[in-house]
């Protein structure tokens, strides 16, 4: 089948073709996969370029004829940030879908109605289009109350939705049924840590095959250090700097802590290579900055394991999860404790494929697993429609 994957943004559409291959088995073994074009739409609703998502998809689906040689698309599956808490697995889209995402953007103001945008205008160009929404909030449907409330009072979850969702979730999800076919072990006894570590990053401790926790909370900012979010935090610093004289207000706080923090506050760059360039030069702060995200994440790894009775695996995933042997080697130095071993030559092999980096004596199995988005939701998108027969 043919699966238009699309990631709506604001003023930008992102695309992928690929060809999937029908049935669950053959899925498995990855067999026939192929991406067919992919692309980028840029500046949507900015002078001089396309004026809006209807527009960029006429321009998408001109691109499309040229490219796919009058081969026609069987499903559309779009990325969506915020499912809230009503979905927990990918959805076929009808009107009260769509409605019901678009009710969801007080959770996610900039990523929802743009999905929405994006779905409306495949609904008026191809109005019989079967389409699917995939959650990043979906995996973590799992966790339990324990580990999604916030100890606040009540009513602000009850009347204002305020709890951990946690995101990633098309990520964590495929990286762990990737880990979990490598080692030749049943997805429902996979017990381990998913790493994803990219711009965003988020860490998720799954029991049985599904996240029973998960690093970031009511939005994509808590949790570990990022590339340009401060991660967690002291709540109170915020009432502070509100309260005080230089006259902080939400959006400047919400600027600050999401685009002007993180690895780029502490070490001046949020280009993880640039990072390890300085610090092996002796740059003080980039070294503080990568100690301080590896140092975050070992403690949320040591939590984790506890959380799911030991942990069998460690898996890395996502831009600086697959590629940054200087990276992954701090973090596992410092979980020593748990008895964790580096293999110091394989960390330093590249490569797409799943791969070991743990040493033989080594308590947890650490691995390298890429991260595929893209496929996962084309992947979903197969399988919801083969569901409805
Ligand atoms: P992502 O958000 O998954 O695309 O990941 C982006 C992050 O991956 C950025 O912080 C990059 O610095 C990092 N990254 C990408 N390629 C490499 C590489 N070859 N070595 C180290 N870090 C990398």
């Amino acid at each position: 089948m043919l699966v238009l994957v699309i990631n709506s943004g604001s003023s930008s559409i992102k695309y992928q073709v690929r060809q999937v291959p029908s049935g669950a088995d053959s899925r498995d073994a990855g067999a026939g996969e192929e991406i067919l074009t992919k692309g980028l739409i840029e500046s949507i609703g900015q002078e001089g370029a396309v004026a809006d998502h209807s527009e960029a998809l006429d321009l998408l689906a001109g691109r499309l004829d040229g490219e796919l040689d009058g081969r026609e698309i069987d499903v559309v599956g779009h990325r969506v940030v915020h499912g809230g808490e009503r979905f927990s697995e990918p959805v076929l889209i009808d009107n009260e879908i769509v409605r019901a995402i678009e009710r969801l953007a007080p959770l996610a103001p900039l990523h929802n109605p743009a999905a929405a945008l994006g779905i409306r205008a495949i609904q008026k160009k191809w109005p019989h289009m079967p389409q699917v929404a995939v959650f990043d909030t979906a995996f973590h449907r799992t966790l339990p109350e324990h580990a999604w409330r916030y100890a606040i009072p009540d009513e602000l979850y009850r009347l204002h939705g305020i709890r951990r969702y946690g995101f990633h979730g098309t990520s964590h999800d495929y990286v762990t049924g990737r880990a979990a076919e490598h080692l030749g072990v049943p997805r429902e006894d996979f017990d381990g840590i998913v790493a994803h570590l990219g711009n965003g990053a988020s860490v998720t401790a799954i029991k049985g095959g599904a996240s029973v926790d998960t690093s970031m909370g009511y939005t994509p900012l808590a949790g570990l250090v990022m590339g340009t979010r401060s991660g967690d935090v002291d709540p109170s610093v915020l009432t502070a700097l509100m309260d005080g004289p230089d006259g902080y207000d939400a959006e400047r706080m919400d600027r600050v802590l999401n685009n002007e923090s993180g690895l780029l506050a502490i070490g001046g760059t949020n280009d993880m290579r640039e990072l390890v360039d300085l610090a092996e030069n002796g740059d003080e702060k980039a070294l503080l900055a990568l100690r301080m995200a590896a140092y975050r994440l070992t403690k949320y790894i040591g939590g984790y394991h506890v959380v799911v009775g030991g942990a069998e695996t460690l898996i890395f995933t996502a831009g600086i999860g697959e590629n940054s042997a200087p990276f992954r080697r701090m973090v596992l130095e410092g979980l020593g404790a748990l008895g964790v071993t580096l293999d110091e030559e394989a960390n330093e092999v590249r490569s797409d494929e799943v791969r070991e980096i743990s040493g033989p004596d080594s308590a947890i199995t650490v691995l390298v697993v890429p991260t595929d988005e893209e496929r996962a939701i084309a992947e979903a998108s197969v399988g919801v429609l083969e569901d409805r027969g």
